[in-house]
């Protein structure tokens, strides 16, 4: 009989970065929940891609920036996997360009709200499932970064940055907090990637205009991000913990 079939979690998984890593895991024989926070359009058309190749998928739809919807969608995770042994939190957000004294209390609120809060909270919740200390069978978490963190982002999002520094301690913190609990918790940090993240945070033009700076000279993709976690969530990975592994072209 062969070996049932482990259940990735990928929040933001049904666009970019994230659905790349939904394709791939389901590729390398995951059920892949892929969560979405509105565009229910492209996550359903990614889910029945991953069915045509083969395939398991569940949309769920949810917002990390919510308590509710976070516990909602673990909940659902186990009522139709009935097991979790990864997460990727993989769902963030950017702003308009703005320099720090532009700032609202609202923008900076939002922007910790999803990618700090949610990404903590998921991995609470995944901490639950997966630790042996409360019963489980271990896994693999892995954070989504950027090289924003040690950048700065200033005059862009410097907020964002910000964001993205707390997602490097807590990745540092948790592995270490779960280490002799089975659970690997590693973060990527990629540079500048062609997804709509840019053109969602007002600059379209950001890839053609920032390429320039990249010693590569040109963008990553989303597959070759995907393809890192992959690595990272996988048994080949299994001295691996509190690893960042930076993906900016040599930026
Ligand atoms: P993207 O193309 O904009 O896709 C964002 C995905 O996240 C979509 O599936 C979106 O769902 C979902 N999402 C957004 N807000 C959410 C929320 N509050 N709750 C649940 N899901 C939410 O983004 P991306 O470029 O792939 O970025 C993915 C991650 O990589 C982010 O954490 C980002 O900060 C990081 N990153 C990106 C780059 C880059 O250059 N692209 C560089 C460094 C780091 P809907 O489709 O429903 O909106």
């Amino acid at each position: 009989m062969s070996a049932p079939k482990k259940v990735l979690l990928v929040t933001g998984g049904s666009r970019g970065i994230g659905a790349a890593t939904s394709r791939l895991a389901a590729k390398a024989g995951y059920r892949v929940a892929v969560n979405y926070a509105s565009n229910e359009a492209a996550a359903t058309a990614l889910v029945e891609a991953i069915e045509q190749d083969g395939g398991e998928a569940l949309a769920l739809k949810g917002d990390v920036g919510n308590e509710a919807d976070i516990l909602s969608m673990f909940e659902k995770v186990d009522r139709t996997f009935g097991r979790l042994d990864a997460l990727v939190n993989n769902a963030g957000v950017v702003d308009q360009r703005a320099r720090v004294d532009e700032m609202s209390g609202a923008r900076l609120e939002r922007m910790m709200r999803i990618n700090v809060i949610g990404s903590m909270l998921c991995a609470r919740e995944a901490v639950k499932r997966m630790s042996t200390s409360h019963g489980g069978k271990g896994g693999a978490i892995v954070n989504i970064s950027s090289i924003a963190a040690r950048i700065g982002g200033p005059g862009e999002y410097v907020d964002y940055a910000a964001s993205k520094g707390a997602i490097d301690s807590f990745t540092i913190g948790l592995a270490r907090e779960v280490a002799a609990e089975g659970i690997r918790v590693n973060a990527v940090s990629p540079g500048i990637i062609d997804t709509e993240i840019h053109a969602s945070g007002g600059q379209p033009d950001r890839i053609e205009r920032m390429r320039h700076f990249v010693p590569m000279q040109r963008a990553g993709t989303a597959e070759e991000v995907a393809a890192a976690i992959l690595w990272l969530l996988s048994d080949e990975a299994s001295y691996t913990t509190g690893a960042n592994l930076e993906m900016g072209g040599g930026r």
